[in-house]
C-alpha cells in the first residue's frame, strides 16, 4: 500500500519523507539509518515507519 502520511505513534508527518528516503536507498544505496538522519526524522516510532514500509500499490491495484 501506499505509505501512511502520519507516524501511528506520535503524529509527525512522514510521508512527505517517503519519495527522497525510497530514492536515496535504493538508487542510490545509501544506508538508511543515515538518510533517515539527514532528513531529520529522529524518533524510532517514525523511523520504523519508514524503514518496514513496502510499497504494494501498483502490486495490489489490478485485483481491487
Ligand atoms: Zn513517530
Amino acid at each position: 500500500m501506499m505509505i501512511p502520511v502520519r507516524c501511528f505513534t506520535c503524529g509527525k508527518v512522514v510521508g512527505e519523507y517517503w519519495d527522497e528516503y525510497e530514492r536515496r536507498t535504493e538508487e542510490e544505496g545509501e544506508p538508511a539509518a543515515a538518510v533517515l538522519d539527514d532528513l531529520g526524522v529522529e524518533r524510532a516510532c517514525c523511523r520504523r515507519m519508514l524503514v518496514s514500509h513496502k510499497d504494494l500499490v501498483d502490486i495490489v491495484s489490478p485485483y481491487q
